[in-house]
């Protein structure tokens, strides 16, 4: 499969952050419904793939699928469901060179699990859980609100998962409280935490969250915060990484790493906030794919800042294999191309772009969540 035209393409990445894909054949509305972040195609007679997002499936998956460059939104469907879905995702996966991809498991409605991702990759898998997601379905369980805590404590110190997530930003938002709350005050919010029709239950609470977040770090997970760009349930206001500030001040002696995700369009101010405080970490997932070729820019711009050492990789895909192909072929481009402006300017050796590439396409993920050797190695 021809990518595209880089010496340092062979390099493998680890994927810090992704969710499963949805193994069957998809209608066309089905299929928009996730190429980005909005729920549908608007029905005042537009198509999603008039993006950036859709000029990049065409130009860059067309001939994954044999197709030409730039087929048609029709003939690149077409070919999809001709193929098959196994087939399809099996060729978009394989040429990302993944080797580790850290799932999220909190959201997946409809998709693939973790190990059947890996699997159709040829790589290894590794859980990150969904902490509101687990204290949510101690409460739908019928746990007592006293007893979640200790259940929730249990739980991070018995699981497998190598890190933590919290979606904070997407419920109160990131002014998260900057001293752990009080059990007290976590029982009496749980405890005020009504269920839905459905029976689910939703915290909004910056006391749950607040502690979730500590608890994570306390039990030496690495802990993830969604921030910035996302779905129409996200409140961009209140997700800046900044709003994080005292949080992350009153975090840095525990030791343990957070990760920033996304970001966009915030990225250069996480490049701030990876730099001036020593625990913190940020990738530009998401953002990448979103802005297709112009992500260039949104690559140079999170480089301003950011230590080699604190930037990683994610696709933060979800549903469609075209997501992590694409998330992972212009990131690689777009970093290729940044370092390599760098080294015809005389500002950096090749030796130090090949060195730059290898920690934030995968050695510096391998580092912050103790993932143990390269596949390969
Ligand atoms: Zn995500």
């Amino acid at each position: 499969v021809t990518t595209f035209d880089d010496t340092r393409d062979e390099l493998t990445l680890v994927d810090h952050h992704c969710h499963g894909i949805v193994l069957r054949d998809l209608e066309r509305v089905e299929f928009e419904s996730m190429l980005n972040e909005a729920s549908r195609p608007s029905p005042l007679g537009t198509s999603l793939f008039d993006s950036m997002l859709g000029l990049a499936v065409r130009r860059w998956c067309s001939p994954v699928l044999d197709l030409q460059p730039l087929a048609s939104a029709e003939e690149y469907l077409a070919r999809r469901n001709e193929l098959g879905i196994d087939d399809v995702s099996r060729r978009l996966l394989h040429a990302t060179n993944t080797v580790d991809f850290l799932v999220d498991t909190g959201f997946a409605p409809g998709a693939i699990g973790p190990e059947r991702l890996a699997e159709l990759a040829g790589g290894r898998a590794h859980e990150v859980i969904r902490l509101e997601s687990l204290a949510q379905d101690f409460l739908a369980a019928g746990t007592r609100a006293d007893d979640v805590p200790e259940r929730v404590v249990e739980s991070l110190q018995t699981t497998t998962a190598v890190g933590a997530k919290s979606v904070a930003a997407y419920r109160s938002g990131l002014a998260l409280p900057d001293t752990k709350p009080d059990a007290a005050v976590v029982v009496g919010a749980l405890a005020d935490c009504q269920p839905g029709p459905d029976g689910s239950y939703r915290i909004v609470s910056p006391a749950v969250h607040g502690w979730l977040a500590w608890t994570a770090l306390e039990e030496g997970l690495p802990l993830q915060f969604h921030v910035g760009y996302g779905d129409n349930d996200v409140d961009l206001s209140r997700g800046d990484p900044l709003l994080l500030t005292s949080f992350l001040r009153r975090t840095e002696d525990i030791g343990v790493p957070v990760l920033l995700l996304h970001n966009y369009p915030f990225h250069r101010n996480a490049g701030y906030l990876a730099q001036v405080f020593e625990h913190v970490f940020m990738d530009v997932g998401l953002a990448t794919h979103n802005t297709g070729a112009l992500s260039e820019v949104v690559i140079r711009e999170s480089l301003e800042l950011v230590p080699f050492g604190k930037m990683l990789y994610s696709s933060d895909a979800f549903g469609l294999p075209e997501l992590y192909f694409l998330a992972a072929l212009l990131f690689r481009r777009g970093l290729s191309r940044v370092l390599d402006g760098l080294v015809s300017a005389g500002e950096a050796s090749s030796a130090d772009a090949t060195r730059i590439e290898a920690l934030i396409l995968n050695q510096n993920a391998r580092r912050v969540y103790s993932l143990g050797p390269d596949i390969e190695a």
